[in-house]
């Protein structure tokens, strides 16, 4: 076996242990965990905006309670000063209409924060609504993550052994490589998955490209190590 011979091997114990890991990570229940992962996030922010904005109208009720007292407080007391002045024969027509303005003027205050304090309780009753159907659904979602997890956990102890056969299999390899050509690999790893390439029909086998005569023949005899001038992978025979 020569050098690259080992090399391919190498790639192919590794290849093989990728796959290996690529299909853990994407079993339907793998992609069902992610997917409740998501979901549940999505209800944690739902959930966390709703106690936010219940805590704020709650504390705005108490005011408007405040403010209704505080206007029928003002109103009594503009009632029993308009009483008195019909029973006064030198109050003037119109201070009697200046009273009687003021009481409307304060009817229709209580009324309007009346009306802002009964849209704050319905709304409150609407959100709180929204706030236990939300929590109910992602108390359900969690249940199931929970069991979801439980079989991608199965799942990962059932695939050990064939990842950790491969995983050995690959270190195997890799210690048969000469240290220089590996170094080489795994500097084109990082651009290409599968940084060897076969050559096929006089192109390179990882990008398609036509390869000069004259490059095919260096591979074929398999002296040393040739690049695709194109896309850089290490060309095998
Ligand atoms: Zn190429």
């Amino acid at each position: 076996m020569n050098k690259l011979d080992a090399l391919w091997e190498y790639q192919q114990a590794e290849l093989a242990l990728e796959k290996i890991e690529a299909r853990i990570k994407t079993t339907p229940s793998r992609q069902k965990l992610n997917k409740l992962h998501a979901f549940l996030s999505e209800q944690q922010t739902l959930i966390t905006g709703f106690q936010k904005q219940i805590d704020a109208r709650s504390a705005s009720v108490d005011k408007l309670a405040a403010q209704i007292a505080e206007f029928e407080h003002q109103y009594e007391l503009e009632l029993s000063e308009f009483n008195s002045m019909e029973n006064d024969e030198e109050c003037t027509a119109a201070e009697m209409t200046e009273s009687r303005r003021a009481l409307e003027r304060l009817l229709n205050q209580v009324d309007a924060v009346r009306r802002e304090l009964y849209d704050t309780l319905a709304w409150i009753e609407k959100a709180t609504a929204d706030y236990k159907e939300t929590y109910a659904k992602a108390g359900k979602a969690k249940k199931e993550y929970d069991a979801v997890r439980k079989q991608c956990e199965d799942e990962i102890v059932a695939a050990q052994p064939e990842l950790d056969a491969a995983k050995l299999a690959a270190q195997k390899r890799r210690a048969e490589v000469d240290p220089a050509l590996l170094k080489k690999y795994d500097s084109v790893k990082t651009h290409h998955a599968v940084p060897m390439a076969r050559v096929e029909n006089n192109q390179c086998g990882g990008c398609n490209m036509s390869l000069p005569i004259a490059t095919v023949k260096r591979v074929v005899a398999g002296t040393g190590l040739v690049e695709c001038e194109n896309c850089g992978r290490i060309l095998y025979a």
